[in-house]
């Protein structure tokens, strides 16, 4: 059920500085279940469990303490999809007030059975979701407002809260974060180390995700997640996959999960890039590019941060050839 305290109230250092320090049950349990939460978020297929919504603050906190961006993206992907499940839970009101608490302002229609909201909020989280259903366009304008049904509402507030989540992080002072977890600095560097390990958990078919670059396993993670890939993100995708082995039908299996796939597209992409169609077997651009794009998800990796590398494809012929030697690569030494 959703709190009572603002927002803003419950993500400010007063309050986490309470979570923290109170013996009371119920903060005891909200670090509990953000440790566990963390914990499972490292495999995303073992969460099972909802975090509740008390929990999020300090989660959002410890992310900000951890910081590794890959890891932060796992971890509000899989909070936004536990998020959406909660909500087909909810009653109305509920869903009206979570809509509200993230700067969503609707309200049930009874005669059409429909929410009816504003057509500029709607498009600002709507581009996030792929779907024909999520096109301004395509929607029923009465009076200036748009109605929706309740599963295309659910998925915008899971996106406002996704806006969310990634402002607040973005507000917290790494100092600050420090000092106010610092009574749960243990447990945070133990999931720092473990979520340098982490890996695409998809199935991938024939080829070994242990020598992506983060770039890489971010995209995966996020088209498995049905996320709404920029054009360059799912290029970059596709040809990386391509020029490390992967077949084509492999790689279209990886956009199976995308609420808007369609086959005939999705293979006409693939089958350009690739070169079957087109006769240019296209190229991954280079990390300059991606970084321009803000398509780099480097965080603190060894390989990443050399010198030398230039190309997402650079570093995993260099992981490859470590990995096939025997030799442990440079962030293996780090650990
Ligand atoms: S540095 Fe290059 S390979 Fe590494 S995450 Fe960024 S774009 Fe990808």
């Amino acid at each position: 059920m959703i709190n009572a305290a603002p927002l803003d109230e419950r993500f400010s250092e007063k309050n986490i500085k309470n979570i923290i320090s109170s013996f009371t049950r119920e903060c005891e349990l909200i670090r509990n279940n953000t440790k566990e939460f963390l914990k499972l978020s490292i495999d995303p297929d073992t969460v099972k469990f909802d975090p509740l919504d008390q929990s999020l603050p300090l989660i959002l906190w410890s992310l900000a303490y951890i910081d590794i961006n890959s890891f932060t993206s796992r971890v509000i992907n899989t909070y936004r999809d536990i998020l959406e499940s909660r909500l087909s839970k909810e009653t109305i009101e509920s869903v009206e007030k979570y809509a509200f608490e993230y700067g969503i302002k609707c309200l049930y229609n009874p005669d059409y059975q429909m929410y009816i909201m504003s057509p500029e909020v709607f498009s600002i989280y709507s581009r996030r979701v792929s779907g024909s259903k999520f096109r301004l366009v395509n929607q029923t304008f009465i009076d200036g407002k748009i109605i929706v049904e309740s599963e295309v509402l659910w998925k915008i507030i899971r996106e406002a809260f996704v806006v969310k989540a990634r402002a607040t992080l973005a507000l917290i002072d790494p100092e600050a974060c420090h000092l106010i977890l610092g009574p749960m600095a243990e447990e945070l560097v133990d999931l720092q180390d473990r979520a340098r390990e982490m890996k695409y958990s998809g199935d991938l078919g024939s080829v070994d995700s242990s020598c992506f670059p983060p770039c890489v396993l971010h995209f995966l993670s996020d088209a498995r997640a049905g996320v709404n890939l920029p054009h360059m993100a799912r290029f970059t995708m596709v040809s990386f996959l391509h020029h490390v082995g992967m077949k084509n039908e492999e790689i279209m299996n990886i956009f199976k999960s995308a609420p808007d796939f369609n086959e005939r597209i999705t293979s006409y992409q693939v089958n350009h890039v690739t070169g079957h169609s087109s006769g240019t077997e296209y190229s991954p651009p280079k990390c300059s590019v991606l970084k321009s794009n803000h398509l780099c998800y480097m965080d603190n990796d060894y390989v990443c941060n050399s010198e030398w590398l230039k190309h997402p494809m650079q570093y995993y012929s260099y992981k490859k050839r470590r990995k096939d030697s025997g030799k442990p690569s440079f962030n293996d030494l780090q650990k």
